[in-house]
């Protein structure tokens, strides 16, 4: 097994490996995705004869158990430009990615998902870019085709409040499919942090960039891998991974609150004093208490997300586990962890 969390601190030393890599890299994450390996993988292929340049595609087994894996080992038997990093178990597409992205050699790099809903064919348009000079291209989706209108006016929000709680400029309907020159991958390679919300990390680092538009296809066969409890999850991630815009807003709705309280208060003592007390106020009394109660909880809420996130940060566990490398006719067991049965 080897470990995945080491941050590259030596740049030089991996712009050197870069140089005698090859021009292209493609990094695939999949996940139980047999049903459309073989096309798209037909379909990529193809468009790679096309590229005038050294290419290497890096599928990542985020711990598929549909038999994707023999889908693809056979694809890197047979090419010794294609790799298959076997992930020990599912860490999801976000660890997937970057395991993907410590293991492409390629001067630019290009994510892409499996399923075909990211064309394979505006790889060479994307190239073209880099070769202009631009580091990072974004592919914007104009349409959504085969989503539902809740998932689209979900997406459509929370890329709103993202962008207003962030400082950063995470570009609205810009998924994980686009490409990003050496130098970007190098740096979003050596962020230490654990919670990686993949598409704050690839705006994270800047430099100049352009967006491309396309039309986003349906699913060529099998159900998204995403249900709304984990896009919720996505979500606080990418919200509480970036900012601490949230914690300033519980503490200026807390200081409003309180300064609100003080003035009701002297209004109810200048009530008493000057009109006796009166034994009533039930339901203001109740609205108070439950307004409050609401916002302490949610405020507290809000605190033990930011600290389930130092949680997850300190315990310095790696992202994601290799279980083997295949590539071209043979399987590398990792070695650079020595095993725990060695050292006994
Ligand atoms: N994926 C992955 N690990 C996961 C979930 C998904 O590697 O835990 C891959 C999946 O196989 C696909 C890509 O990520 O190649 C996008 O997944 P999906 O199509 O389910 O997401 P959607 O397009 O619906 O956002
Ligand atoms: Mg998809």
């Amino acid at each position: 097994m080897s470990f995945s969390n080491a941050p590259i601190t030596n740049i030089s030393a991996l712009n050197e490996r870069r140089d005698i890599g090859p021009t292209l890299s493609i990094v695939v994450p999949f996940y139980n995705e047999s049903e459309v390996l073989a096309e798209f993988h037909q379909r990529l292929s193809w468009v790679l004869t096309q590229i005038n340049g050294t290419t290497e595609i890096i599928y990542v087994d985020d711990g598929s158990v549909d038999g994707s894996l023999e889908i693809v080992k056979k694809f890197s038997a047979a090419n010794c430009t294609i790799k298959c990093i076997e992930l020990s178990r599912n860490f999801g597409k976000e660890s997937a990615m970057s395991a993907g992205l410590n293991h492409a050699k390629g001067q630019a790099v290009i994510m892409i998902d499996a399923d075909l809903q990211d064309p394979p064919e505006l790889i060479p348009k994307m190239l073209c870019k880099w070769r202009a000079g631009i580091d990072v291209v974004n592919m914007k989706r104009t349409s959504r085709r085969g989503e539902s209108w809740l998932k689209r006016f979900s997406a459509g929000c929370f890329y709103k409040l993202l962008n207003k709680m962030t400082p950063l400029n995470v570009p609205e309907n810009v998924g994980d499919f686009r490409l990003m020159s050496s130098k970007v991958v190098q740096h979003i390679n050596a962020l230490p942090e654990r919670t990686r919300y993949m598409k704050g990390i690839f705006a994270w680092p800047g430099f100049n960039h352009t967006t491309v538009e396309f039309e986003r296809d349906a699913r060529y066969l099998g159900q998204t891998k995403w249900n709304y409890l984990k896009l919720i999850g996505l979500a606080m991630d990418g919200i509480t991974s970036f900012s601490i815009r949230p914690l300033r807003l519980a503490t200026i709705l807390g200081a409003l609150i309180a300064s609100s309280a003080f003035v009701y208060g002297l209004v109810i003592i200048t009530k008493t004093l000057a009109f006796g007390e009166v034994v009533s106020g039930y339901p203001s009394t109740m609205v108070v208490q439950l307004a409050l109660g609401g916002v302490q909880l949610l405020s507290i809420g809000l605190l033990g997300e930011y600290i389930g996130r130092i949680f997850v940060e300190v315990k310095q566990r790696p992202l994601y586990l290799v279980a083997h490398v295949h590539h071209c006719n043979q399987t590398q067991n990792s070695t650079e962890v020595p095993s725990l049965r060695e050292k006994a």
